[in-house]
């Protein structure tokens, strides 16, 4: 991405000046600690011919539109199974579906949606370029945090679109997702700035603030953006 457009988005996300800070010899430090990682063992090819994954990936859909494991089926409109490059190699996962989620049937529709878009052009990625989706598939009424038992019944599916995507790094945003994913009860704050394992896999786990965070905290915006560029080095080492 050139600079201009760059600087684009960066003022988007509330970012107006390009400055390297300390938090650069951070992420050195982190790329270190992780460069132990096989990359040649995070191989995106999983060996799932792409009719054959789209095959796979409509199937667990339409699992997902019919699941009634918890009682968040009874509330919703639609489910929201995910959307993007189904061979991304950046998967995206957030916590829930709001309102406009579950009318439209697609993550990340609203505000933070729009947001979330700002924040990975930031870093050059575009929405159509990764695949986004969530913890739970079914909104959570007046959007209260997802209960265990919610994310216990939904986590199969969650893991099956991990392991057809077969994405090289997995962004979370927000607390609920962080915490699920990496099975962790340690806040968000403390958990940003390193790089963890998915289920003890090669596969890197980076965290950042939720976008809706931001649209109520916009000075943090800095910090996901630094987040993100932490979380590109990796990827760069990777590749
Ligand atoms: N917040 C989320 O975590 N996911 C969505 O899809 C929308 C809002």
């Amino acid at each position: 991405m050139n600079g201009i457009r760059q600087q684009q988005y960066l003022k988007e996300i509330g970012i107006t000046v390009w400055q390297e800070r300390k938090f650069a010899h951070k992420e050195e430090k982190d790329v270190k600690k992780i460069s132990s990682f096989d990359a040649k063992s995070i191989s995106k090819d999983n060996g799932i011919p792409r009719t054959e994954l789209d095959k796979e990936l409509n199937n667990l859909s339409r699992q997902v539109e019919i699941c009634n494991l918890c009682e968040l089926h009874k509330f919703r409109t639609n489910t929201v199974f995910g959307i993007g490059n189904r061979n991304a190699d950046w998967l995206v996962i957030g916590e829930a579906p709001g309102a406009d989620e579950d009318l439209k049937g697609e993550p990340f529709v609203g505000r933070a949606g729009k947001l979330l878009n700002s924040m990975l052009l930031s870093v050059g990625l575009q929405r159509k370029d990764v695949f986004i989706a969530n913890i739970l598939k079914c909104r959570p009424p007046e959007n209260r945090d997802p209960k265990p038992e919610e994310v216990t019944a939904c986590e199969k599916y969650l893991r099956q679109q991990i392991e057809l995507i077969n994405p090289k790094i997995i962004l979370a945003l927000g607390r609920i997702a962080s915490q699920n994913l990496l099975k962790s009860t340690t806040p968000i704050g403390k958990m940003r700035g390193n790089s963890y394992q998915y289920l003890g896999s090669d596969l890197p786990v980076v965290v950042t603030y939720h976008p809706a965070y931001l649209l109520r905290s916009p000075t943090e915006k800095r910090k996901v953006w630094e987040d993100l560029k932490f979380a590109k080095n990796i990827f760069r080492e990777l590749v």
